[in-house]
């Protein structure tokens, strides 16, 4: 091997390659950036054949230029790209929050297209032919789905969860179960979250177990709020004890107490009727008695980033005229997708189908399989095969305890290292993000849609 390596030709010869001439004539990219280029290529390839990721007839002369150019002229159409770009998903995880959490519905995709391309009425209205407001756009369809008497959008369930307790309780204290105060996501933490809008967190119960009495005992003068919230991405089991918001309620009520719900994920459809999770949707946290609740747009709704805030109007009202509203407001493109998403809703029988996040949700093993066979069909038989089954999560801190029944297709080559398909696999346009199970290349079909099967077909071939 070390006698192919030293056949790698010098980066100045490269230099005076007619390609990488014609490449600066097409100005592309500056000489610096495209010797850097050069020279991790060559890098690249050194490192690969001292890996014995490259199979090579030492007894034919190896005709690196053409090589090296060829893997310059990859890295120059990746260059010409955009930073952020399509990533084929084959995980499993549905909302993947490093991918991006939720994919839109071709309406929420028509509707930004429409918003973004012409003027809207934003903030007119059409009726009265004067200034109106943002969030009338979607108000009327989230009582709608909800039953909320109002509600609001802001730019993230985060921002959601700090504009409530600024503006409804800073300075005073606000009662969380010590099991609740979870981090999710690894940047929002409750308790840094209160500590922020200045509201003082009041700590109760134990880890494990929060009583009636434990909210009843810690309630002053000095107390505005008790707040739920709802654990996302971790399960106490076991010897456990929650109060639930309709035993709450009352206490509440006696005491002229807000009581407040972070839903996290912001159910609109009881996947529970399918056997899946047993996340509580917002219509039921509210006819429980929440006063208000918050929930955000792109995870288990299926939408584009948001903060929904829902419940009394009294409050909304309040939120929507706090100076915090107007730094936290959303854009056109987000109200358009939202809109369009919440649309779906009114429709039980069709949102399954229309919406990504709760297509990918429901689809069954068998509905996978099928997936999986008719892709196998295509593909080159130097690929070694294995159908599993496996399990996919929802994600996206949502029902992390739900295994969705799934197959994976497993994949090794030959020759190659599973390590080095893996991350070319990555590297290239468009993305794939696969797992490595037991030194196989695993792509989970649950993901993956039949209009990505070419793309991701042409990407394999890249290894044949
Ligand atoms: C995810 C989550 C958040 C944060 O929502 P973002 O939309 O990601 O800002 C807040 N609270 C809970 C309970 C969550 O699950």
């Amino acid at each position: 091997m070390n006698t192919i390596v030293r056949q790698l030709p010098a980066i100045h010869e490269l230099q005076q390659d007619e390609r990488f001439i014609a490449i600066l004539e097409s100005k592309q990219v500056s000489k610096e950036k495209l010797t850097e280029w050069l020279q991790e290529t060559v890098a690249d390839i050194r490192r690969d054949i001292l890996e014995g990721n490259w199979k090579v007839d030492e007894s034919i002369p190896i005709r690196f230029h053409d090589f090296i150019f060829h893997r310059l002229s990859k890295r120059l159409s990746l260059h010409s790209t955009y930073t952020l770009r399509r990533v084929i998903n084959g995980t499993g995880t549905v909302l993947h929050t490093n991918l991006g959490r939720a994919r839109l519905s071709e309406q929420a995709i028509k509707q930004v297209f429409e918003t973004a391309h012409s003027y809207s009425n934003l903030e007119y209205n059409l009726e009265l032919g004067k200034r109106g407001s943002r969030h009338d756009l979607i108000e009327e369809l989230v009582k709608e789905t909800t039953g909320a008497e109002a509600a609001m959008v802001v730019n993230n369930n985060a921002a959601a969860v700090y504009l409530v307790l600024t503006a409804l309780a800073k300075d005073k204290e606000v009662i969380v179960s010590r099991g609740e105060l979870v981090e999710i996501g690894g940047s929002f933490r409750v308790s840094s979250i209160m500590e922020e809008s200045g509201a003082n967190l009041k700590e109760v119960g134990t880890t494990n177990k929060t009583h009636y009495v434990d909210y009843e005992r810690a309630i002053t003068d000095e107390t505005a709020m008790m707040m739920k919230v709802h654990t996302s991405n971790f399960k106490i089991i076991g010897f456990t004890k929650d109060v639930p918001v309709e035993e709450l309620k009352p206490l509440a009520a006696k005491h002229d107490l807000l009581l407040y719900e972070d839903l996290g994920s912001g159910a609109l459809y009881d996947l529970g009727k399918h056997g899946i999770g047993q996340e509580p949707t917002v219509a039921e946290s509210l006819q429980n008695g929440a006063d208000i609740v918050t929930f955000s747009g792109d995870k288990l709704l299926g939408g584009p980033q948001a903060g929904i805030i829902a419940g009394k109007k009294k409050w909304i009202d309040q939120l929507k005229k706090h100076q915090l509203a107007r730094v936290l407001r959303v854009d056109k493109m987000t109200l358009a997708a939202l809109e369009a998403t919440l649309k779906e809703y009114v429709n039980e029988e069709t949102v399954t189908k229309r919406l990504p996040t709760l297509r990918a949700v429901l689809l069954t093993k068998e509905e996978i399989r099928n997936k999986i066979d008719y892709f196998v069909g295509d593909l080159s038989p130097s690929w070694k095969v294995e159908i599993k089954q496996d399990v996919s999560q929802v994600g996206g801190g949502t029902m992390p305890e739900v295994e969705l029944a799934t197959f994976v297709l497993h994949l090794s080559h030959p020759t190659l290292k599973t390590q080095h398909i893996y991350d070319g696999l990555r590297k290239g346009a468009p993305a794939v993000v696969t797992r490595i199970i037991a030194d196989q290349i695993a792509i989970d079909f649950r993901t993956i849609e039949e209009h990505e099967f070419t793309d991701l077909h042409l990407r394999l071939k890249e290894f044949d």
